[in-house]
């Protein structure tokens, strides 16, 4: 039995993280989500080059397509490799035949000069005509005159910002110094403690995974008014799983919980790249229905149409190599990991 569906959406990614699997250990164990960045995350992207970032995107397209993903709203921060990246980016998923939503990730963190450049990228991407919007890393890593920039840039192109937003407590001042800025076409991802009347407009982007393995608390997305979708964080793009994942993170928290809520955020993720909508994947299993799916592992596409074309058919995608992706990501994973 097969079922017919839209394509669906990774609403919060970092491509980037592909090549982080097996990566070596952080000098010490991080304590917590502070550390984790600085011991874990800002030691990666810093030893990122355009070679690492292509293989990364490959790969990370390569596993989104394998799990019905046709469109990834994607945040991305390589600070020796600012320039140039989104388009590798781009180029490398429209190779596999899915949809990107492009950002650079802009911060203070590496000074003025570094946010600068990250601004640069963001609009020489989307002056060239890249799908994307503006991405800012978080509030406590950016200067107030950073986030107007990035707000303004914004603005000016007709997109929203793409930001990391209460994903823990280190970041509690953002509802407060965001709030001059935000609209409906803004991605908040994490929210976890965001308070229930922060006041911020646009799409709250929940990834449950990435919020358990990071211990940074239970977001309680059922309580907010903003709409509501569903990312990975940079843990691959498996969207099913991760409805799953938000799912039962809901009923641990309310056992009353029913997956039809989870399911609307999947959903709403469609709202974000509209395209998917004339995506077409065929599943595995029917029927694609919330009280099947949470409790049904293993659903895979069989066939899946981006834009008309068939870009996955028989378990192989029909446009790329997977071996030769998996190897030169491989090939590429070594190298990062050299250099840690
Ligand atoms: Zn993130």
């Amino acid at each position: 039995m097969t079922a017919v569906t839209p394509g669906l959406v990774c609403a919060h990614h970092h491509l980037y993280s592909a090549l982080a699997r097996g990566m070596p250990s952080p000098p010490r164990t991080p304590r917590d989500f502070p550390e984790i960045l600085e011991l874990v995350w800002w030691r990666l992207d810093v030893a990122l080059d355009l070679e690492m970032i292509r293989w990364s995107a490959m790969l990370g397209a390569l596993e989104a397509l394998e799990q019905g993903t046709t469109a990834i709203v994607d945040h991305h921060e390589s600070p020796q490799a600012i320039e140039g990246s989104l388009t590798v980016i781009a180029e490398a998923c429209a190779e596999v035949g899915i949809r990107v939503v492009c950002a650079y990730g802009v911060t203070d963190r590496h000074g003025p000069d570094g946010a600068r450049r990250g601004l640069e990228e963001n609009r020489r991407f989307l002056a060239e005509g890249g799908r994307g919007m503006v991405g800012l890393h978080a509030a406590f890593t950016c200067e107030d005159s950073t986030l107007e920039q990035a707000a303004g840039l914004a603005a000016e192109f007709g997109v929203g910002v793409h930001i990391h937003v209460c994903e823990d407590r280190v970041d509690a001042d953002a509802p407060r110094r965001l709030a001059p800025f935000t609209d409906e076409r803004w991605v908040l991802a994490h929210g976890v403690h965001l308070p229930d009347d922060h006041a911020l407009a646009g799409t709250i982007v929940h990834n449950p995974r990435s919020n358990l393995n990071n211990g940074v608390g239970y977001a309680r997305p059922a309580r907010f008014t903003n709409p509501v979708a569903l990312g990975s964080d940079g843990i691959g793009a498996a969207m099913l799983d991760e409805f799953a994942f938000a799912y039962f993170c809901h009923r641990a928290d309310d056992v009353t919980a029913d997956p039809q809520t989870a399911w609307s955020w999947l959903e709403n993720g469609r709202n974000l790249v509209p395209e998917v909508l004339g995506d077409r994947v065929t599943w595995s299993y029917e029927p694609v229905d919330p009280w099947y799916v949470a409790y049904t592992p293993g659903i895979r596409p069989l066939r899946v149409e981006v834009g008309g074309e068939i870009v996955w058919d028989e378990g192989r995608p029909t446009r790329v190599d997977p071996d030769e992706i998996r190897a030169k990501a491989a090939e590429q994973a070594r190298r990062l990991h050299a250099r840690l």
